[in-house]
């Protein structure tokens, strides 16, 4: 589950990489290499609340969720509080425990947002070639700005140098001729750092990285490449791209190129809207779940929200998947296909539901529930119908669907809501809010 479904927070997915491995882009490379920066800001909560509250400066410092709502896991923490051994995801008190003088804040996304676009309206000085990659990472292509700005490593300086004085946070940027090369270089040295990584240093400098550390190899695929005795990235850039395509299919062509620096994704323009590939909501309960009917309202108002963004985005789902996890955090996922393409939130929570009871087998009480709509498909395009669906009936309830949303997106989220939602006593108070987290796509 991702950590915005772990927070309570509605996301979209997109995606996020183009896979365009031609020959056409060797040709490309050779009329003009490509300099290409990729920019992270460090410990991105941390220093927006040390900037809120300069009292916080050079103290170790983590940004933890509610503990009310349980939540209480360390989202981000300052440099003096990583050397104490506090980590990502660690639960609060583990924290505190390791680090007795932490300081713990509460997390403030609407600030976060604020100086991610502060950030951007910098970036966008130098090029409009500007993907972002979550709230606090960007790729940058600045081929064309390097006559007007000077080359790829004094723009990442500029970029460095203006962003701590006029923002008060530190990035390290990555200098390199493709993004996955300059992903990496970002995170070879930090904070406030710039790394070049080119064609003749890469290999020394890349090659001998844990295989893990390049982008979109997971655990589990890491976990497969170690089993094969595919250790580091030279490993891997090695091999032969058919092996790797064998084992992973596309994906595994997509490493064996981000591996060797042949990765010809272009970074999109910074209006580009990648498509949304799926839509989901996800909530940890204030308190477990012990019954069905406890689960069922649970699962209508997380597709509320789904039902709302489909909306939004012009698109319906042809399927749904329902990520469970239980009091013991064991996390399951099961999946299923709809009969007919809707946004309608009571469909998409029946489906949820009926999921639910086929394969939850009550072990233990529920803690989080993640609702996602998949397969999707935009709204106008033509769907095969059937003689025994009441269409009527389908477009009269689409019909109030929409007047029901039209009214809550004028008066608020809770204006209309069903009743069994209203009088939920286990859902956390900050379900609603949109945002967008760190490494995980733009939501
Ligand atoms: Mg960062």
């Amino acid at each position: 589950m991702s950590a915005a479904a772990a927070n309570g927070l509605p996301f979209v997915k997109k995606t996020c990489f183009s896979d365009d491995l031609t020959e056409k882009g060797s040709e490309f490379r050779m009329e003009r290499e490509r300099v290409i920066l990729h920019s992270d800001l460090n410990s991105f909560y941390a220093s927006v609340e040390t900037v809120l509250h300069p009292e916080y400066e050079g103290e170790a410092l983590a940004v933890c969720g509610s503990t009310e709502d349980r939540h209480g896991i360390v989202l981000a923490k300052s440099e003096k509080a990583k050397m104490a051994g506090v980590k990502t995801g660690m639960v609060c008190h583990e924290a505190k425990r390791l680090c007795p003088e932490l300081i713990i804040s509460e997390p403030h996304y609407e600030m976060y947002l604020e100086f991610s676009s502060l950030v951007r309206k910098i970036y966008a000085q130098y090029t409009d070639l500007i993907e972002p990659f979550g709230l606090d990472e960007c790729w940058l292509d600045v081929t064309g700005s390097q006559r007007m700005f000077g080359g790829g490593e004094l723009i990442a300086n500029d970029i460095r140098n203006r962003v701590k004085r006029e923002l008060g946070l530190t990035v390290s940027v990555g200098v390199s001729f493709c993004k996955s090369f300059a992903k990496l270089g970002s995170d070879m040295k930090k904070p406030d750092a710039v790394t070049v990584i080119n064609r003749e240093n890469f290999k020394s400098m890349l090659w001998g990285l844990p295989a893990c550390e390049l982008l979109f190899v997971g655990r589990a695929t890491y976990k497969k490449l170690v089993g094969c005795g595919i250790v580091t990235i030279g490993d891997m850039a090695k091999l032969k791209k058919s092996t790797l395509e064998m084992m992973f299919g596309v994906k595994g062509r997509m490493l064996w190129a981000y591996a060797n620096g042949c990765d010809h994704a272009p970074v999109m323009h910074k209006d580009f809207e990648f498509p949304v590939k799926s839509v989901g909501h996800g909530i940890t309960c204030k308190a477990d779940l012990i019954c069905k009917e406890e689960v069922r309202p649970v699962l209508l108002e997380l597709s509320r929200d789904i039902g709302h963004k489909l909306r939004a985005h012009k698109l319906l789902a042809n399927g749904v998947s329902l990520g469970i996890k239980d009091k013991s955090m064991c996390y399951e996922n099961h999946r299923c296909a709809l009969k007919n393409s809707t946004r309608s939130p009571h469909e998409i929570a029946m489906a949820a539901y009926a999921i639910f009871e086929d394969c939850y087998m009550w072990r233990r009480p529920v803690r989080a529930l993640t609702v996602t709509a998949i397969n999707l498909v935009g709204d106008s395009s033509v769907a095969q119908t059937d003689l025994f669906t009441d269409y009527i009936t389908l477009e009269k309830c689409k019909a109030l669907d929409d007047a029901v949303d039209d009214i809550n997106t004028r008066f608020g989220g809770k204006t209309l809501v069903p009743l069994s939602v209203r009088n939920l006593k286990k859902l956390p108070d900050n379900s609603s809010h949109e945002t967008t987290l760190p490494g995980n796509f733009v939501y």
